[in-house]
């Protein structure tokens, strides 16, 4: 009974089964074995089992067979590997075989179990293949969408220069605008300052001029004097200010060059201070020196222009009889010179435009002037490594301070 059950498995078994012998002849075969391996029913019988297994592999099978036969064991044969059997029209497909054995009668049999795994492996394939294509997909997806990221992100780039772009240019249209401003403002500032300025010495030396060629008489000489000295003080003024305009502009083109020369400061301040003794006989000026004689190292020029705009100024907004006072002291490696008045002041709320072009504080309209002077002033002070302060109180007075480094001892 049990001999049949076995025959019915091995006859019935979907599973090629191949008997072989130590020697690798096969003893006998299954009909699904036949079948698989294209071949009659019994026509294996009597061949070796190389002649199941591809050409260029059959050295090696009959290696690994004796080497089989020397430690047998149930096991599966090189089952990660892609084994490949061969038909008996030569064509090739792929199995899966399980190696066992027996003894029987002394001798010890082979037996493989073998499984056509043509359909399983065309799905594998079918399998790895959609992997693979999935696989390859996602990457195209992930390297586009990383792409597209990159794009928008280049595209927010180029969004954001060009609107930094925007920005600098509004910027800078706000710049140009503000710059043509104050271009017309200092422009109507001069012509309404420039018209007044000008035209007042104007009338003055029409009216002086015009009454010199009415003394014609021998008594009326002192009249003609006084009159040509009012038209010389007058023409006076009106260099002055062509001369500040000139300067200005020497030092808006960059054109101002400082030439520095050794010079006593007493010296200097006392020929200033000569130039000035028409008008002290009018308004006292005192000079006091705080020192022995000190010698500066400056465009004797500029010094000379600075301290004559302070003075004129000094004279100019005080009053009748207001004193003026000239000190210099030194202090450390300095030399501060100081022009003091007690003459108009200048409102506080006006004093941080005092060094602007043009600019004039309100109590000063009455007065002539250009509101050139100090910005000038504060222009060549900065070229000869100096500075200038103030304090001032209206209807009080005011105190410049110039601040000049002195030439080191030698
Ligand atoms: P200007 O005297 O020709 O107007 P400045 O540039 O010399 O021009 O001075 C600018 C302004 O500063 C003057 O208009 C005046 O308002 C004020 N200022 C300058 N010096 C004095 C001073 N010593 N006392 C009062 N105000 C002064």
């Amino acid at each position: 009974m049990e001999h049949v059950a076995f025959q019915a498995l091995f006859e019935h078994s979907s599973i090629g089964i191949i008997i072989s012998n130590q020697d690798g002849i096969i003893e006998r075969s299954n009909p699904f074995a036949a079948k698989i391996f294209g071949y009659g029913s019994n026509e294996l019988i009597g061949q070796y089992v190389e002649i199941l297994i591809p050409a260029q592999l059959r050295e090696k099978h009959i290696i690994y067979r004796k080497k089989y036969n020397d430690n047998p064991q149930p096991r599966s044969m090189g089952s990660s590997l892609n084994l490949m059997a061969v038909k008996k029209d030569g064509s090739q497909f792929p199995v899966e075989v399980s190696l066992s054995f027996f003894e029987s009668g002394g001798k010890r049999r082979i037996v493989s179990f073998v499984n056509d795994i043509t359909e399983r492996k065309y799905s594998d394939d079918q399998l790895k293949k959609l992997t693979e294509e999935l696989e390859s997909k996602v990457h195209e997806r992930t390297k586009e969408l990383s792409d597209t990221l990159w794009e928008l992100n280049t595209t927010n780039k180029g969004l954001q220069d060009e609107m930094e772009q925007r920005k600098k240019a509004e910027k800078q249209m706000l710049v140009s605008l503000e710059k043509e401003k104050e271009l017309n403002e200092l422009k109507s500032r001069f012509v309404s300052m420039a018209s007044h300025e000008f035209r007042t010495p104007l009338s003055g030396i029409l009216t002086s001029a015009s009454l010199i060629s009415q003394y014609t008489k021998e008594e009326d000489f002192s009249k003609r004097i006084k009159h040509i000295n009012t038209i010389k003080k007058l023409v006076r003024n009106l260099t002055n200010i062509l001369n500040d305009f000139l300067s200005l502009d020497k030092l808006e083109q960059g054109n101002t060059i400082s030439h520095a020369s050794n010079f006593s400061i007493r010296e200097v301040l006392d020929e200033i201070a000569e130039e000035f003794k028409e008008i002290a006989e009018k308004q006292p000026l005192k000079i006091q020196h705080h020192h022995k004689d000190l010698i500066l190292h400056q465009d004797k020029q500029m010094f000379r222009n600075v301290i004559i705009n302070l003075l004129s100024n000094a004279f100019k907004y005080s009053p009748d009889l207001g004193t003026v006072c000239l000190k210099t002291y030194p202090s450390e490696g300095n030399i501060l010179i100081e022009i003091s008045d007690q003459g108009i002041g200048i409102p506080v709320q006006e004093q941080k435009h005092i060094f602007e072009r043009f600019f004039r504080a309100n109590n000063a309209t009455t007065i002539s002037g250009t509101g050139l002077g100090l910005n000038i002033v504060k222009r060549y002070l900065d070229l000869m490594n100096g500075s200038i302060k103030f304090i001032s109180r209206e209807n009080e007075g005011t105190t410049f301070t110039v601040t000049l480094p002195l030439e080191k001892e030698k």
